[in-house]
């Protein structure tokens, strides 16, 4: 084992074996961009040079590190650099863009963990693997799309993509029109045996950035989908099917409450998956934000009997050791 690493621990013992040894942990948008910045990769870098130190302790604890990442804003600045483009050279499907930025996304990751674990004085690798989902045709997301993407056009524009590129347009609000997605079910990570090989090789990985990119299987060939796989429910069931011992997942709230904005609002500490599921059905959870982390966090739980940790990023390290944010347990305690 390289110099100042620590010994590797077999990872799935849950809470009576040899300590919480493989993480999957999700980073939200705040990970990378904060409202009302640019996107340029300077803003990024800051960022993640922020949060890279605890991820870096994690590592320097014992940790194994897979993490996953969004990528809204990015394949969005992405997307206008596709049609602004268009009379230079061929706009790339919205497949490509989303592999496009688990590179994008991943090389700032790796670069900045890079530096945050050699001042720790560990020389762990961070790898990046570019990630395709499966997804079925059958899906009835793709009867029924609702994930908005990319700029805002002018009714014009919209009309031409809708005719010419067969897209569904749709007025958002008074701020132009905007190209509207499926959302599919993540079915299976396709690199998972290669993300596992990496992991037990000692490296920390990338991956599934962006929810993965949303493949098809056809006779027996892979064909990407004009589609967004939502990156808290990717990143579930790649925390399940590695058998992680804890899946953490990373946003700009300390906790996940209920009845949330309100007066009386209540952030939740520990609760029972069970528990979590009633304030689901009661609506607690709005489908473009918390609803997805919510059911991220159930369906991890459910499968694995294990715990899952909702919070903020600036908690990362507390959050990863299930002492901060909202702790989802496997039944009443
Ligand atoms: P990320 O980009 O970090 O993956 P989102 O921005 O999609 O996450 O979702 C996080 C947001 O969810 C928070 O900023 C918060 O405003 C919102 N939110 C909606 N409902 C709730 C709730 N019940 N409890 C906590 N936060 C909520
Ligand atoms: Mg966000």
């Amino acid at each position: 084992m390289a110099r100042g690493n620590p010994m590797p621990v077999p990872w799935g013992q849950g809470k009576d074996g040899m300590g919480m040894a493989l993480l999957v942990v999700a980073l939200g948008g705040n990970a990378l961009l904060r409202a009302g910045e640019r996107g340029t990769a300077a803003e990024q870098a800051r960022h993640l040079d922020e949060v890279a130190p605890a991820l870096a302790a994690l590592v320097l604890g014992g940790h194994r590190l897979v993490l996953t990442h969004g990528n809204g804003p990015q394949v969005g600045n992405l997307l206008i650099q596709q049609e602004e483009a268009v009379r230079l050279v061929p706009p790339m499907p919205l497949d490509v863009c989303g592999a496009e930025t688990q590179g994008l996304i991943g090389y700032l990751i790796q670069s900045r963990l890079w530096g945050a674990l050699r001042a720790a004085g560990s020389d762990v690798p961070v790898v990046t693997v570019v990630t395709q989902v499966l997804v079925s045709e059958t899906d009835p997301a793709f009867r029924n799309p609702t994930k908005p993407v990319g700029p805002f056009f002018s009714p014009e524009r919209a009309r031409g993509f809708m005719v010419e590129r067969n897209w569904l347009m749709r007025e958002d609000a008074g701020r132009g029109w905007r190209r509207i997605v499926p959302s599919p079910e993540p079915l299976r990570i396709l690199e998972l045996d290669a993300v596992r090989a990496l992991v037990e090789a000692g490296a920390v990985v990338v991956c599934a950035g962006g929810g993965g990119v949303p493949v098809c299987e056809r006779q027996g060939r892979l064909e990407g989908c004009e589609a967004v796989i939502d990156k808290d429910l990717a990143s579930a069931l790649l925390a399940a099917d590695l058998g992680a011992d804890r899946l953490v997942i990373l946003t700009d709230v300390e906790r996940v409450a209920i009845r949330y904005g309100r007066p009386d609002e209540e952030r939740l500490d520990r609760v029972p998956v069970s528990r979590l599921r009633r304030f689901q059905a009661e609506g607690h959870f709005p489908p473009g934000s918390m609803g997805p982390k919510v059911e991220a966090a159930c369906r991890f739980v459910e499968r694995t009997g294990r715990e899952a940790v909702i919070g903020h990023l600036d908690d990362a390290a507390r959050a990863a050791e299930g002492v901060a944010g909202t702790v989802v347990v496997p039944e009443e305690e």
